[in-house]
């Protein structure tokens, strides 16, 4: 459906949990982090009558995501369901986003489910910077990941968070490494989504950093792919792999936003960078026609840009990304 400024809403970012075996230390607060009772979590069929219900409304696209959606204990069950939907041409695409701890367990199942890409948030190739930054996690375990999904021929993309004082100095190294492995990569402007006690401003590294070391060293041009995403896209002269920059902060993206999100308690948010929400749980017993007729008043109203500022004046406080879904 078309919201009130014209864009086509076709995208769902849906969040299956907001637990996550791991603590980036740039997306939720390393202590002290609440997560929504058990109680609240939507279970596999609130997710299937929501998922259902934004079909319905328009939605093409569904990607998965979390916390860590993976270590949903029964996501099996609900990734069947929407991979139906993929067979049955009635959503185009369905994807992951995972932090890859829960890869060897799962790629052959996810590829056998037909799900043939996923994006691997992944923001060291240094064990020890790897566990300092997750607060505990394991490279190896992800990387054994990762190259489980590579063997099941499933389409693999790196995520990296730039990290001001982290991993500017890797840049060039995860270039090389995303090159040799074919994996795409994208490079990622951190976003002011939930306080934290270290300031935003500390953490923010624009994107335009690591295009300039790409360029400098390995020679770098603009593609000019036309998708619905964020992402600009270049191509190293070097290696000719193509990388992507998302830049919410230095450049805005909004006017050819076409996604929504839903929280794992059920709470659509049109908008990452705005508060504006409806709680869908609460309308999901009554009759269909007042379900779409909320969700489609929502999406209309979707606002017209995101007001992030890495300053921390932002009102996005207690809202963290694992909730809202990356
Ligand atoms: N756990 C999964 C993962 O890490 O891929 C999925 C959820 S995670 C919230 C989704 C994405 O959001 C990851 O790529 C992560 O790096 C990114 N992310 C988390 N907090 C962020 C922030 N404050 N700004 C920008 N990206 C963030
Ligand atoms: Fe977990 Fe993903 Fe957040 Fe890291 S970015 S803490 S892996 S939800």
């Amino acid at each position: 459906m078309l919201d009130k400024f014209g864009r086509k809403i076709n995208y769902l970012r849906l969040s299956v949990t907001d637990r996550c075996d791991l603590r980036c230390s740039y997306c939720m607060p390393k202590k002290n982090m609440s997560f929504y009772p058990k109680t609240e979590i939507l279970s596999i069929s609130d997710l299937k009558k929501i998922t259902s219900t934004l079909i319905k409304l328009g939605i093409k696209k569904i990607r998965i995501t979390g916390g860590e959606p993976l270590i949903r204990k029964d996501i099996l069950e609900f990734l069947e369901f929407v991979c139906l939907k993929k067979k049955e041409n009635i959503v185009e695409e369905v994807l992951i986003t995972t932090n890859g701890t829960q890869l060897k367990k799962y790629a052959k199942k996810i590829a056998n489910l037909g799900i043939n890409r996923i994006n691997i948030s992944l923001d060291s190739l240094d064990p020890i910077k790897f566990n300092y930054i997750t607060n505990g996690g394991k490279l190896e375990n992800v990387l054994e990941g990762i190259y489980e999904a590579k063997k099941n021929k499933i389409d693999i993309k790196i995520n990296t968070v730039l990290l001001k004082d982290f991993n500017e100095s890797e840049i060039l190294k995860f270039t090389k490494w995303c090159a040799k492995n074919n994996f795409k990569q994208s490079f990622i402007e951190i976003m002011p989504v939930g306080k934290l006690e270290i300031q935003r401003k500390n953490q923010f590294l624009p994107v335009s950093v690591a295009k300039s070391k790409i360029k400098e060293i390995f020679g770098l041009n603009p593609l000019f792919l036309k998708t619905n995403g964020p992402s600009k896209y270049f191509r190293t002269e070097k290696f000719g792999n193509v990388i992507g920059f998302i830049s919410p902060l230095t450049e805005n993206f909004c006017a050819s936003c076409n996604r929504i999100r839903v929280t794992s308690n059920g709470v659509l948010y049109p908008c990452l960078g705005d508060n504006g929400s409806v709680n869908l749980k609460k309308f999901l017993h009554e009759d269909e026609k007042k379900l779409l007729s909320i969700i489609s008043d929502i999406i209309y109203n979707k606002p017209e840009k995101h007001l992030f500022s890495v300053d921390d004046e932002t009102y996005i406080n207690s809202r963290f990304m694992n909730t809202t879904g990356g």
